[in-house]
């Protein structure tokens, strides 16, 4: 008997029907998938499910909980299936959690509302859940508030929380998607553990996730389900062009990828940069500490690495939009000093930066044609009108973008639209280097696909040289000549690209590797390769930096910091490089 019936399941809001006669059932203990691109109506689901859908949207079909319909059902049955029978987790672990309360109060609360456990009980429940999520130091989180965890704790927070009252079902959307990839294989490592005793309904646009996690899988397109079945024979033989056209966009690790050879010039040098902010208590914190780097003319250098691993200031610290503490940047022979509006006009317009979120860095007021010709009104400012419109028109042309979207503002734009807006106003004045933060992180298969094209494309063409701050290896290994790997501020490993992912030197690249969910089910699971957390940066470890989490660490690595040094062409920070077999 199915835990969960869905049938012709339809959302709208107005005439606009973002969920389409949609049906399908989940049974007791089994995890399915449930797939499809940014708009296909997956989350739309999911809130519909759970009577969380807003006020504006109309809703209709059928959703049955063990047997019981919910879709229209009163708040009181929902609030009640809610709490003892369903968990949910979203991808943005604030919209579940209250910042008002300390997180152990939170728990408590609902195991309290199951009643017959005392609070003391009630407290050792939540310790114990706090555990097995892999919250580091329990005990002391217990009394921690939302804001005082990392995103990687707090969605284990609310992990814990959607499964502290034993969930038939959890329900979860995108759980993984605002996360390191190294938590993202220890959060998906406990959705493993707990399979025998609750449903799964994962819904996400990672198929390396589903492949990993799921039996069976669902395609959503345009919010019509186009294609179901066993997870392994839709990888095998996918049965609907749109399941296909996913399986092909998903990032993968290719080994064998060639890139045409970058040039011999050096366009860009950073040597010795360190980045520090001021702390409380007169502390300062050290965001970057002594790293150096090199960019060729025509490269594409990543810089890869957790989150707080510094690579975020290390590039806005080359850019000017943060001051050095030590350390130059050269660029075309000369030093890069002072910050970006003190610098010479023309290295402002070489120099250009592409953002992560594309609509929160264009003006929402402003139209496409407007938001792409303003760098030419600034460092072109003798341009004719219809000069500065074929400018434009060509740069975005360039970008696979047609003449009607030049009247478009950004809310009318997708978010694939909107980065490659974003591109081609940074690409218009031919800049020589161009870095990229983190700017297809946002966005899902298809059109991550179409800004690397973009992006390989401008390279060709112009000898474009570009910074890719990343935490997508897949998307590493497709686009980069070579990459750096930075750890709480400092260097690891700098290699080409192919030798990295071939050998890796040090032990922390090659646990990002093995993070990296493999898009197919045949591939058997590995175990989450890193434990525990990012240490503090107010407080690093002695030594290596990274012993914490190394299981190879010996005595030295604790006292000693490891200085980068040559081993067969790849530089590596790690005492023990030459005798590890990783
Ligand atoms: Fe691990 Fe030691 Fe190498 Fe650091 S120096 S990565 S602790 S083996």
């Amino acid at each position: 008997m199915s835990l969960l019936k869905v049938e012709g399941l339809t959302v709208q809001y107005g005439e606009q029907r973002v969920v389409d006669e949609l049906s399908f059932a989940v049974s007791g203990g089994e995890s399915v998938g449930l797939v499809g691109e940014s708009g296909s109506g997956k989350s739309q689901t999911a809130l519909a499910i759970l009577g969380l859908l807003p006020s504006q949207a109309t809703c209709s079909g059928s959703v049955r909980f063990d047997e019981v319909e919910l879709l229209g059902a009163s708040n009181r049955l929902l609030n009640a299936v809610r709490a003892r029978h369903v968990g949910i987790v979203f991808q943005d672990p604030m919209q579940a959690l209250n910042p008002y309360l300390r997180i152990g109060r939170q728990l408590r609360q609902v195991v309290v509302a199951h009643g017959g456990v005392s609070a003391r009980e009630a407290d050792r429940r939540v310790i114990d859940m706090l555990r097995r999520v892999g919250l580091p130091d329990a005990e002391r989180q217990f009394d921690a508030y939302p804001h005082q965890l990392s995103g990687g704790m707090r969605q284990r927070a609310m992990l814990a929380s959607a499964l502290i009252a034993g969930p038939d079902l959890l329900i979860a959307d995108e759980p993984t998607t605002a996360l390191d990839v190294t938590v993202q294989a220890q959060i998906l490592e406990l959705l493993e553990e707990i399979r025998d005793d609750t449903a799964l309904l994962l819904i996400t646009h990672d198929l390396g996730v589903v492949a990993s996690r799921c039996e069976r899988m669902l395609v959503l397109e345009k919010g019509r389900l186009v294609d179901s079945g066993p997870t392994l024979a839709m990888f095998a033989s996918p049965g609907h062009a749109h399941t296909h056209a996913l399986l092909a966009a998903a990032p993968r690790i290719d080994r064998a990828t060639t890139l045409p050879a970058p040039g011999e010039r050096s366009m860009l040098g950073v040597e010795g940069a360190s980045v520090s902010f001021p702390a409380r208590g007169r502390r300062r914190l050290d965001a970057v500490v002594d790293v150096s780097l090199s960019l060729r003319r025509g490269e594409t250098l990543a810089v890869v690495g957790e989150s707080g691993s510094g690579k975020s200031s290390l590039v806005r610290a080359v850019l000017g939009l943060l001051p050095l503490a030590s350390g130059r940047v050269v660029y075309a022979g000369g030093e890069l000093e002072g910050p970006v509006e003190r610098r010479a006009m023309a290295t402002r317009r070489d120099l250009q930066l592409v953002f992560q979120d594309p609509l929160g860095a264009l003006d929402p007021q402003m139209r496409v044609r407007d938001i792409v010709a303003e760098p030419l009104q600034v460092h072109e400012p003798a341009l004719s009108k219809r000069e500065r419109q074929e400018r434009v028109s060509a740069a975005l042309q360039h970008v696979g973008l047609g003449a009607d979207f030049l009247e478009r503002f950004p809310h009318e734009l997708s978010g694939g639209q909107a980065q490659r807006v974003a591109i081609s106003r940074a690409l218009i004045l031919e800049p020589k280097v161009v870095v990229c933060d983190e700017a297809v992180a946002a966005l899902d298969g298809s059109a991550r696909n179409q800004v690397l094209g973009v992006l390989r494309q401008a390279q060709e063409d112009t000898g474009l040289s570009i910074i890719f701050i990343s935490h997508d290896l897949a998307v590493v290994r497709a686009l980069c000549h070579r990459v750096l790997v930075m750890y709480m501020g400092r260097f690891i490993e700098q290699a080409d690209s192919a030798a990295l992912f071939l050998r890796p030197r040090h032990p922390y690249t090659r646990a990002l590797i093995d993070a990296v969910p493999v898009p197919d089910p045949v591939v058997p699971l590995k175990r989450a390769p890193l434990r525990g957390e990012v240490s503090s940066l107010l407080d690093p470890p002695s030594g290596c930096v990274f012993h914490p989490r190394c299981s190879n660490a010996i005595d030295t690595c604790r006292r000693e910091q490891p200085a980068p040094r040559d081993l067969q062409g790849t530089r590596v920070a790690c005492h023990r490089s030459e005798e590890l077999e990783l």
